[in-house]
């Protein structure tokens, strides 16, 4: 695909949209804060943007893209940057498009269960905001309190609660989208059903991107739930703790959180936010078991079913956190695993996911990959959703070892993914590090039809070019 350069003609024009104060270039921006724009939280990755805009309409983004439909240049639409797959990374330079001061919550419609908001709203600023109206928005990815809803969408971002309450996809009910061309649409309708020709809607959520630009979104919502209880459950072995998750769920309970972190994961996790564990030396791994609800006597119950189904298993002391505050603790810990693999050393996150009972032989297959050529993998994630993150660290290898030797053991735990039912992202997306693997999880016909779809949309091929396929 060949892309023109960016003229200063078309810089002025920018400016005229979005006014100066909105467009940044390595010659008018302060270097950091241009910087920024060219990474995201995947690997040490950079590529640096022609320019980046930051509209604050809908009007403003139309207006951009008619321009570089005209012109012939790469728009990569930008949320919160902390995208796992290289999503947001402007890999053929041109427009990073970031929708940061698209960050109102327009509507919580108290009647209908329903919100409008914009794609730049932080995703816990929302959940609090409905929360204060005794409502729920589930979808938390562990990035809650800096990813943006836009980001959610398009990378169709899940979290601890999917494994009971579903995805961001499972709670979107109509979008706004700019399409490459300029034209406004909405995807849908505002209704829990809607039976009307091809489900744009779904379509556009984990498109990561590459379909069009977000600029509204019309989300359900669920009565809060009132109670919480949150267990840690630490094992002697990792493949017990691995097999218990479905154990749980044959039991006849659905938690709202059922998180897997190996020692190593909460180790670091604890000690990079200084938050004091104890960890006792025969601990190989932990669940993170949370039950929810309206009615705690139930709950109660609910929670000696689980201790029912752990006595089984090799467990050390099952810590029951009673305040908020040690549960506020235990999330956080969870939540900054990524974080806190990132601050120990470079890595590559592997987003694999298999039918939840068979993530014993998952995780054993990964560390006999990682045995046999030489890396070291750091595992946890949504084990209730058979969705584990598998971190390799890079350590001390090489240049080599690390951009290519490394391309033959992924391809072996993606094709172990396959064999066992599962993909190769659960909720990352294949952006730009995962898209060499596709052809494991997708035959040719499949691709064809995603090349078809992107081609209807976006004939230029200038939105998010270099990713998924
Ligand atoms: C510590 C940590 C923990 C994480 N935990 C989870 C987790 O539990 N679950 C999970 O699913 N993910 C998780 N992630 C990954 C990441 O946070 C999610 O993928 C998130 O949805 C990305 O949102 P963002 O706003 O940062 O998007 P970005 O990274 O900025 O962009 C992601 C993609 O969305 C596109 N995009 C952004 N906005 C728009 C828009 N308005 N219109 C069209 N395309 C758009 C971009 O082009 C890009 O392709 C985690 C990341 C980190 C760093």
């Amino acid at each position: 695909m060949q892309f023109n350069a960016l003229t200063p003609a078309l810089v002025s024009a920018f400016e005229q949209i979005v006014t100066p104060a909105h467009v940044l270039t390595a010659a008018t921006a302060e270097a950091q804060q241009y910087e920024a724009y060219g990474r995201d939280h995947t690997e040490d990755f950079h590529f640096a943007p022609d320019v980046v805009l930051r509209p604050a309409t809908v009007e403003e983004v139309s207006a951009i893209m008619k321009l570089c439909h005209e012109h012939q240049v790469p728009v990569t639409a930008r949320g919160a940057g902390t995208g796992l797959s290289g999503g947001a990374l402007p890999i053929h330079n041109g427009v990073v498009l970031s929708m940061e001061r698209f960050n109102k919550i327009l509507k919580i419609d108290e009647r209908n269960l329903q919100a409008i908001v914009e794609p730049g709203v932080v995703t816990e600023a929302f959940q609090n905001a409905v929360k204060e109206v005794g409502l729920f928005y589930p979808p938390d990815p562990a990035s809650k309190g800096s990813c943006f809803l836009g980001g959610n969408l398009s990378q169709s971002s899940g979290g601890p609660k999917a494994v009971k309450y579903g995805t961001t996809r499972d709670y979107v009910l109509n979008l706004q989208v700019v399409l490459p061309t300029g034209e406004i649409i909405w995807t849908g309708a505002n209704t829990l059903k809607n039976a009307t020709g091809y489900n744009l809607t779904q379509l556009m959520v984990g498109s990561e991107g590459t379909l069009g630009i977000i600029t509204k979104a019309v989300f359900r919502l669920l009565p809060y739930p009132q109670h919480n209880i949150l267990m840690l459950v630490p094992f002697r072995q990792e493949a017990q703790a691995a097999e218990a998750v479905s154990a749980v769920f044959r039991a006849g309970i659905i938690p709202s959180g059922m998180e897997f972190m190996e020692r190593e994961a909460i180790a670091w996790s604890s000690d990079y936010l200084k938050i004091p564990l104890t960890l006792p030396e025969d601990i190989t791994a932990h669940l993170l078991i949370e039950l929810d609800g309206r009615d705690l006597d139930e709950l109660y119950k609910e929670a000696e079913q689980v201790y029912e189904v752990l006595e089984k298993y090799d467990v050390g002391e099952i810590l029951l956190a009673d305040t908020a505050g040690q549960k506020d603790d235990l999330w956080k810990i969870r939540r900054n695993i990524g974080n806190s693999v990132r601050y120990n050393s470079v890595y590559k996150e592997e987003d694999t996911v298999v039918p939840r009972a068979e993530l014993p032989t998952l995780l054993k297959g990964v560390k006999e990959i990682g045995a046999r050529y030489g890396f070291k993998s750091v595992c946890y994630g949504h084990a209730g959703d058979g969705n584990m993150h598998v971190n390799i660290i890079r350590g001390e290898l090489t240049d080599e070892e690390w951009n290519v030797g490394l391309r033959q053991p992924i391809s072996e735990i993606f094709q172990l993914c396959v064999k066992l039912g599962g993909t190769i992202s659960g909720e990352h997306g294949i952006g730009l590090v995962q898209k060499p693997y596709m052809h494991i999880a997708l035959a040719e016909a499949n691709l064809n039809i995603m090349r078809g779809i992107k081609q209807v949309f976006d004939p230029k091929g200038i939105l998010n070019p270099g990713k998924i396929f």
